[in-house]
């Protein structure tokens, strides 16, 4: 009677070459790593007996580092030990040649565990040594010629994985820098001509004010200094703009949290509003009064001011009404025009970084920060800004920020 021995691998069978099919497959498979190594070692499990298995890869030219261990069969019950195979691994390393060795721990000898049958085998990533793979059995026995090949042939599968992947966390690194030099490139464009500008209509009036060979009407010098006053205060709220966003971005914008009663803060905004620019049809309604909020006052005033200069840049003579109430615990600001609104496509990306509406007019500048500063400025307040507009029918930009209670 003829017995079969498990250990014993006669030769590549066509299970172990589906297994090795199957396995270089994963290998260039998209999914993610952990996945494929768990599939692998259970595929590799199919075609050749092993306890544990351990992988190292070189970190520095002396550092070996275990990347993963898992302990399969009689190993199962152990806790999987990085360190399992470590020396083997070293020696390995160190020569370049596959080693097999037995490892006896001290204790009570009938316990295969302490018995310890490493196979140890070098990797090869990009064509130089980049890690060891270490094999463990427990109790024997040892590794068979053949097994060897075919733990070899794993070995490479592996090198593929890591140097496949490798390859691709760099491409994708690349792809990103790629995207953001694109990004800089459109943003630095974009934001040179915003600021030229301003820029050059200020060069353009004061040169003019400095010839010589002229002589201006007081009139007319008073018009070109109000242009050029103008001018510089739109340059002054771009810049504004940028620091305010590279500060949002950085996270290092401050707030200074106050308790603050909305119902003074919103009166005194649409009172200067008026001073500044008597012309616009501003109204305001309190439908709630004592609407107290932990709250940053100028952050906030810098929001409603935001959302009134674009209620005037965007719906041009159109009344604007600030509303103030409360709903479900919250205070309750909006601000309405009956402008030409905002198409549904557009109205979750207006409160983006640089996202302006397609197909403005020329005039109307912005660099499309303000609704994103407004946003993370709602955010820190734990707030919320929206927006409600049908095309045609103007904008309702809706902020609500949580009531203090303790007021
Ligand atoms: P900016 O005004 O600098 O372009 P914002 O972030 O304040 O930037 O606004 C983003 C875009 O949202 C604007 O470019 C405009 O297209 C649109 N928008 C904002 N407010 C209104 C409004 N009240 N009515 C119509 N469109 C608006």
């Amino acid at each position: 009677m003829s017995t079969v021995d498990p250990w014993i691998s006669p030769g590549l069978q066509t299970n172990d070459l589906k297994a090795l099919y199957e396995i270089s497959r994963l290998v260039t498979s998209g999914e993610s790593l952990r996945p494929i190594i768990d599939q692998l070692i259970r595929l590799a499990r199919s075609i050749f007996i092993f306890d544990n298995i351990a992988m190292f890869t070189k970190q520095t030219e002396e550092i070996l580092e275990p990347i993963f261990a898992r302990a399969i069969g009689r190993g199962r019950w152990l806790e999987a030990d990085l360190t399992w195979g470590e020396t083997v691994a070293k020696e390995v390393y160190i020569t370049g040649q596959f080693t097999s060795r037995i490892e006896a721990l001290p204790g009570n000898e009938q316990d295969r565990n302490l018995l310890r049958y490493y196979l140890g085998l070098p990797v090869y990533i990009s064509g130089s040594m980049g890690g060891v793979l270490v094999f463990t059995r427990f109790g024997g026995p040892p590794y068979l010629e053949d097994q060897i090949e075919l733990a070899n042939r794993l070995a490479f599968h592996l090198a593929q994985l890591i140097e496949y992947r490798r390859l691709n966390d760099r491409l994708t690194r690349l792809e990103e820098r790629c995207k953001l030099g694109d990004m800089q490139e459109d943003f630095i464009s974009m934001i040179s001509h915003d600021l030229r500008t301003p820029l050059g209509l200020i060069k353009g009036y004061a040169t003019t004010l400095l010839r010589g060979d002229a002589a201006w009407d007081g009139k007319t010098r008073h018009e070109f200094l109000m242009i050029i006053n103008e001018e510089a205060d739109r340059l002054q709220e771009m810049i504004d703009h940028l620091m305010d966003s590279s500060r949002l971005q950085a996270g290092t914008l401050s707030m200074n949290m106050q308790k603050v009663c909305l119902d003074h803060l919103i009166r005194e905004f649409v009172k200067q509003a008026l001073i500044r620019d008597a012309k616009i049809a501003l109204s305001l309604e309190i439908k709630e009064t004592n609407n107290w909020v932990q709250a940053d006052s100028a952050r906030i005033g810098q929001v409603f001011d935001n959302l009134l200069s674009n209620a005037v840049k965007y719906a041009p003579g159109s009344p604007i009404i600030i509303e103030l109430g409360q709903e479900n615990m919250m205070a309750r600001v909006v601000v309405r025009d009956f402008g030409p609104g905002i198409p549904p496509e557009h109205m979750e990306n207006i409160f983006r970084r640089f996202y302006r509406l397609p197909g403005h007019d020329v005039h109307i500048r912005g660099v499309g920060l303000g609704l994103y500063i407004c946003r993370q400025i709602i955010h820190a307040h734990h707030g919320e800004i929206s927006v409600i507009s049908q095309p045609g029918q103007g904008a309702v930009f809706q902020i609500l920020l949580p009531l203090d209670h303790q007021a």
